[in-house]
């Protein structure tokens, strides 16, 4: 038997703080979706968190990914969250909305070669310049966006990033808004192939300074439907 707390019941304590968050930064928390990531957890709580009424998932590899799509192709829309390599794509293109890792021209030529419509896509920056993390420098989008402009089958929806693990929420609130003022950069490049309106940040710890500080998907795991099977 199943002891953690329902999906439902995490939902509406995420719901509540969205709302907080949105009154304290005078935002619509209809502007915020969450994406459930059920990377730790199996097919029958991914089907749990459809039933509570959640629309939006996140995997960040393509076996789990390709697991649970094949349980619930049609009502789920699905977002790849973790680094992609090159060789992977063509195993996931048909099956996600999103891509939220682009990071490299590679990539997005082998996204716009295999896909069959344009697949909504995030760069990801790595806004807190640790070593560990992945996603281009911020100095770097600009140009990087630039030379995307050959593979139509990019639509850039926005920026997306990892902050530190840490509780230090200033150096939290500094990393997210330092996104949302490169996204804004990007967004009045005018370009029509990269609206870039959206800014996916803000995970389990840290999404409720997120949202205060602009982000439009938050990317929920172990608050939402927990960190292990
Ligand atoms: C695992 C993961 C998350 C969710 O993490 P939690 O802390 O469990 O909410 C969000 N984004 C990415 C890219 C992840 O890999």
């Amino acid at each position: 038997m199943d002891e953690r707390i329902s999906v439902q019941r995490n939902l509406t304590t995420i719901k509540e703080n969205i709302h907080l968050a949105c009154l304290q930064s005078n935002r619509n928390p209809d502007e915020i979706k969450v994406v459930a990531v059920t990377k730790y957890v199996s097919v029958e709580r991914t089907e749990e968190a459809l039933s509570s009424g959640i629309v939006h998932f996140g995997e960040n590899r393509d076996e789990g990914l390709l697991e649970k799509w094949e349980h619930m192709s049609d009502k789920a829309v699905w977002h790849f969250i973790g680094s992609l390599q090159t060789k992977k794509v063509k195993k996931i293109i048909d099956k996600v909305s999103y891509i939220h890792s682009l990071d490299r021209i590679s990539l997005a030529e082998e996204i716009h070669k295999r896909a069959t419509q344009p697949v909504k896509c995030f760069i990801q920056v790595n806004v807190s310049g640790e070593e560990s993390k992945h996603g281009l420098e911020p100095e770097e989008v600009a140009e990087f966006v630039k030379d995307l402009s050959p593979f139509t089958n990019i639509e850039l929806v926005g920026l997306m990033t990892m902050a530190p693990y840490t509780e230090d929420e200033k150096l939290l609130r500094t990393c997210f808004r330092d996104l949302k003022d490169l996204q804004e950069k990007i967004k009045a490049m005018n370009l029509s192939y990269a609206p870039c309106t959206e800014l996916s940040m803000g995970m389990s710890n840290d999404y409720m300074i997120a949202i205060e500080e602009g982000a439009t998907f938050i990317r929920i795991g172990s608050a939402l439907v927990g960190s292990e099977q």
